[in-house]
């Protein structure tokens, strides 16, 4: 039979038997709302053939409700206690538990290759975690993602938004992403401070062009000063803000527009534009 889903009793219970005191610097927030888990896991899109990760699986809340939806569940779990702790809440058999920093994981470590990410984040690495794994897992066809919901409406902004930044036009690289809805802190134990939201993406073919790095220099350029026009920001990047003026003409790109207005398109095609002339 399969495992139950754990309520607020029994990830108290857990936890004690564990002797797990939950830390904020590897960002423990555990869900113990089996409603919640479940509106996840129908929110992920999943197929019964995917091979779910799952990045901090914790004390094994969202990983019960992974294992009954997907062929297999890979749990990356910096923490040793609980990575230990994993395989005796969670016994279904199509369950690897791996002991590692999700930032540092490599395609071979996993078989079978993974294909959808679902995870309720470390808040505190939430961003750099999709996106490292977005980059080192070709496999990964899309995911649904818990983050803090400021980073979720970060990580959804499109051109023109206020949030739109970094974050956002990074992941626009690799995926479309769309908010899938907010969850409120009395569902983790212990209660956060902030709000939650769950982020869908969907893999999709990059820009074609130019290579990932060269286009997130210029993005990286671009927001940190975001206030000033392209070809202040793109000044040091480009080595002089004419020159910075000429790869922004060269992509069809105002030189007195700003980040904040442009697409991950326009970004490549700046990126591609200082190759092209010579930047
Ligand atoms: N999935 C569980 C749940 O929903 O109850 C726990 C989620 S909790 C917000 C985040 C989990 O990520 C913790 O178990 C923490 O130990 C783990 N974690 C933190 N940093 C990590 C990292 N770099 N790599 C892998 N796991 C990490």
């Amino acid at each position: 039979m399969a495992d139950a889903l754990l309520g607020p009793a029994e990830i108290r219970e857990l936890a004690a038997r564990l002797g797990v005191t939950p830390t904020k610097k590897l960002g423990q927030n555990f869900l113990h709302d089996p409603n919640t888990i479940r509106r996840i896991v129908a929110a992920a899109g999943l197929r019964p053939d995917d091979v779910a990760l799952e990045v901090g699986p914790g004390l094994g809340s969202l990983t019960l409700g992974l294992v009954t939806a997907v062929a297999h569940v890979h749990a990356v779990e910096i923490d040793p206690r609980l990575a230990e702790a994993l395989p005796s809440t969670v016994t279904s058999a199509n369950l690897t538990v791996h002991r590692a920093d999700a930032m540092r994981v490599r395609a071979a470590e996993f078989e079978p290759a993974p294909t959808m990410l679902v995870a309720n984040l470390p808040y505190n690495v939430a961003v750099p975690v999709v996106l490292t794994l977005l980059a080192e897992l070709p496999t990964l066809r899309g995911g649904l993602v818990m983050v803090q919901k400021e980073v979720a409406d970060r990580l959804t902004a499109g051109p023109g938004s206020k949030v739109y930044g970094v974050p956002s036009v990074k992941l626009a690289w690799y995926a479309d992403a769309r908010p899938a809805g907010k969850v409120p802190p009395a569902v983790f134990w212990p209660m956060p401070n902030v709000d939650s939201g769950l982020v869908a993406f969907t893999r999709h073919t990059p820009p074609a062009g130019i290579d990932r790095s060269a286009v997130f220099a210029v993005v990286d350029a671009a927001f940190a000063q975001r206030r000033k026009t392209l070809r202040a920001a793109l000044a040091g990047w480009a080595g002089g803000a004419d020159r910075a003026e000429k790869a922004l003409l060269a992509a069809g790109i105002s030189p007195q527009a700003r980040g904040e207005s442009l697409t991950v398109e326009q970004f490549t095609a700046i990126a591609a534009g200082a190759a092209l002339s010579g930047v």
